[in-house]
């Protein structure tokens, strides 16, 4: 028997132009600080219907720099899906900010207004709550954005959209209002990462989109320590000035504490030419999707595919399945053993956060109902561009026999 390749839960789609751009990088004179960075960041704004954007060298770091520019500190509660990537929540405590986890459907792992409200009746006296911190999980766009928006800013709390899964998704509210990811319609703050598992590959990498010309100014100087050389944003500018008026070749201040958070030159071209493919990338996970909905219908009910999400156009980053591990009497472990027996990788996206050893400690024991239904169910599945109708007919089939 001829071992079939093992197909990982997502991975990176590399072609020639991507090896090609990122060669020039390395033959020309910016291997940082260069061209290429703008380059990646115009790309991105025009890809997402944004005004700014800010690359940076991680998804992680676009969300530190989101909690610094809100000035997030000691005292302030952030509120956060409990089903997400640690730095979600992780970003908050970064800047000295408590966490309050809300609960999520327990179908599709979003948050809805529902959530925020209960979420809200936890936040204990004496903290303020100053931000919400959403997450499309999977790639769909969350249906309530408008209402919590709305009530975010009721409570004076300003959002800040982790669009890490959500890169190429957009959606049509009821009421007829439409959104991109990253265009910060209804946010202040849209955050990406493009590690290779996300839908486009930076190797390491992330960024911001903004719609405020103020916040990307000042996420520019946070991501590369603090420091500016614009005049205009000068406290000594006899110092930074010549006589003749112009800045001193040499001047910069420093007005506040920065860090290193730049995307070298590298990274960017690699990003750049992987986005002129986003839209055959989004594209291609839709189809993938669909061609599973079908291949995995005759394991229904054992297996729930993914719930319809009407007026989303998601650009799927996760497939994820749920099964009823306890009342079908089949362990996840040996599921995903047999799985991976027949060289299907599978992943649990995600252990939910209060349940962490280190956000137990610090908010003791949370009953989240959905989110720990969701946990207890879900099952991402291989899901990326390089996947053959062959590969996914094998996961249907190794699917099949691990229900057996
Ligand atoms: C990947 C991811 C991040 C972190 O991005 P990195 O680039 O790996 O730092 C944050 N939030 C979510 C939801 C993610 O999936």
């Amino acid at each position: 028997m001829t071992t079939l390749p093992f197909l990982p839960y997502g991975r990176q789609e590399i072609d020639e132009a991507d090896i090609a751009a990122v060669t020039e990088v390395l033959r020309g004179d910016w291997l940082t600080c260069g061209p290429a960075v703008t380059r990646f960041e115009e790309a991105l704004t025009a890809r997402v219907d944004a005004p700014h954007a800010i690359a940076c060298s991680s998804g992680t770091a676009a969300l530190h720099l989101a909690a610094l520019e809100l000035e997030l500190g000691p005292g302030d509660a952030v509120v956060v899906p409990s089903v997400t990537f640690l730095a979600t929540a992780n970003a908050a405590r970064f800047v000295g900010a408590e966490v309050i986890f809300a609960d999520v459907d327990p179908a599709t792992g979003l948050m809805g207004a529902s959530h925020l409200e209960e979420a809200l009746a936890r936040v204990p006296a004496g903290l303020r709550p100053k931000a919400l911190f959403l997450v499309h999980l999977a790639g769909r766009i969350c249906p309530e954005l408008p209402q919590l928006r709305a009530m975010a800013t009721a409570h004076g709390m300003v959002v800040v959209e982790d669009a890490c899964h959500a890169l190429g998704s957009a959606m049509i509210f009821p009421t007829g209002e439409k959104t991109r990811a990253g265009d910060c319609q209804y946010s202040e703050m849209t955050v990406f990462s493009f590690h290779p598992v996300k839908t486009v590959a930076m190797g390491e990498g992330g960024a911001l989109t903004t719609r405020s010309s103020d916040r990307h100014r000042r996420l520019t100087r946070l991501r590369a320590h603090g420091m500016t050389r614009d005049p205009a944003d000068w406290f000594f500018p006899d110092q930074g000035l010549a006589p003749d008026g112009q800045p001193n070749p040499w001047y910069y201040e420093m007005p506040e504490l920065g860090f290193n958070y730049r995307a070298s030159d590298i990274h960017c071209a690699l990003g750049a030419s992987q986005l002129a493919k986003l839209e055959a990338f989004a594209r291609k996970r839709v189809e993938l999707a669909q061609n599973y909905d079908r291949l995995l219908a005759p394991f229904f009910p054992s297996v729930q595919t993914p719930e319809p999400h009407p007026g989303c156009e998601a650009a799927w980053h996760l497939y994820v399945i749920r099964v009823d591990f306890a009342v079908l009497g089949i362990p996840r472990a040996g599921f995903m053993a047999r799985l991976r027996e027949r060289g299907v990788g599978s992943q649990v996206h995600y252990l939910p956060l209060h349940l962490q050893p280190y956000y137990h400690q610090r908010y003791g024991d949370l009953c989240l109902p959905g989110a720990e239904t969701w946990y207890a169910r879900c099952l991402s599945l291989p899901l990326y561009p390089g996947l053959s109708a062959a590969d996914q007919e094998r996961v249907a089939e190794a699917v099949g026999s691990a229900l057996a």
